[in-house]
């Protein structure tokens, strides 16, 4: 299916805003709810009235706007079941395996544990998006607040598992940091170099490094290679668990 519209922002200091809009309905999804004054100027711009929050994780800056947009608009927020108790307005609480509808068009709950423990990923398999928030960015992943590196692994591997083509919306344009970390895990490798020089490009010109693909992110992430005999060697780990590599490699970043 396809036909939905997206309209991506920033907002606060370092977060993307992401509104989903289906034209026949007027349906209209804020991914998140980071800040509300760019929301609202993104629906101005796009003449679109909020309908729904999908909130991925109980982050302030995730969900500072939600009761504010709630009383403006009368939204349906919709969040994960696992810290519904931290989410302001929740009024559906989805765990992993739900699916519910988005106009018309099926989205699917993917729980990922690891920078929150109830942290959930909204995945439209029709439309071949994924609204990945903290816990896949490109060329990283969030930092383990709330669960060790294992579930987080676990976690990212149920993201790997989507096809190659699945376009991916993230939550933080943390891509150059996160780059200029990769060439230090992996600084042989030729498809994070031609990567990395595509990301100055597009940032030198102004552009947004959202949204990703999960084929991209599986040929470049260090984080999402923990099996590439390349970087195992260059960490010393040619014998080490996929998640204890990962682990090793977030540990590098949170120190970098
Ligand atoms: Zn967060
Ligand atoms: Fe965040």
């Amino acid at each position: 299916m396809t036909g939905l519209e997206i309209e991506l922002f920033r907002a606060r200091s370092d977060n993307f805003g992401v509104l989903l809009h289906d034209p026949a309905s007027g349906s209209t999804a804020s991914i998140d709810a980071p800040e509300e004054q760019p929301i609202l100027d993104a629906l101005a711009r796009r003449g679109w009235t909020l309908t729904d929050i999908f909130t991925t994780h109980h982050h302030h800056d995730h969900v500072e706007a939600n009761l504010a947009l709630k009383a403006r608009f009368g939204v349906t927020i919709t969040g994960p079941v696992n810290e519904a108790d931290k989410i302001p307005g929740i009024d559906r609480s989805v765990g992993d395996g739900d699916r519910f509808d988005f106009a018309g068009h099926p989205v699917e709950v993917i729980e990922t544990p690891g920078h929150t423990a109830g942290h959930i990923c909204f995945y439209l398999p029709e439309d071949k998006l994924l609204f990945a928030a903290d816990t896949l960015f490109a060329l990283g992943c969030g930092r383990l607040f709330e669960r060790p590196a294992k579930d987080m692994w676990t976690s990212l591997s149920k993201l790997l598992a989507l096809p190659d083509d699945t376009v991916v919306y993230f939550g933080h344009e943390y891509t150059l940091s996160n780059a200029k970390f990769a060439v230090t895990v992996d600084p042989d490798g030729a498809a994070l170099r031609d990567r990395v020089r595509e990301i100055e490009a597009m940032l030198a010109a102004g552009k947004h490094t959202a949204p990703t693909t999960i084929g991209v992110e599986r040929r470049t992430s260090p984080f999402l290679r923990p099996g590439d005999p390349a970087i195992r060697k260059h960490l010393g780990m040619e014998n080490a668990e996929d998640w204890e590599v990962f682990g090793e490699i977030r540990a590098r970043k949170d120190a970098f």
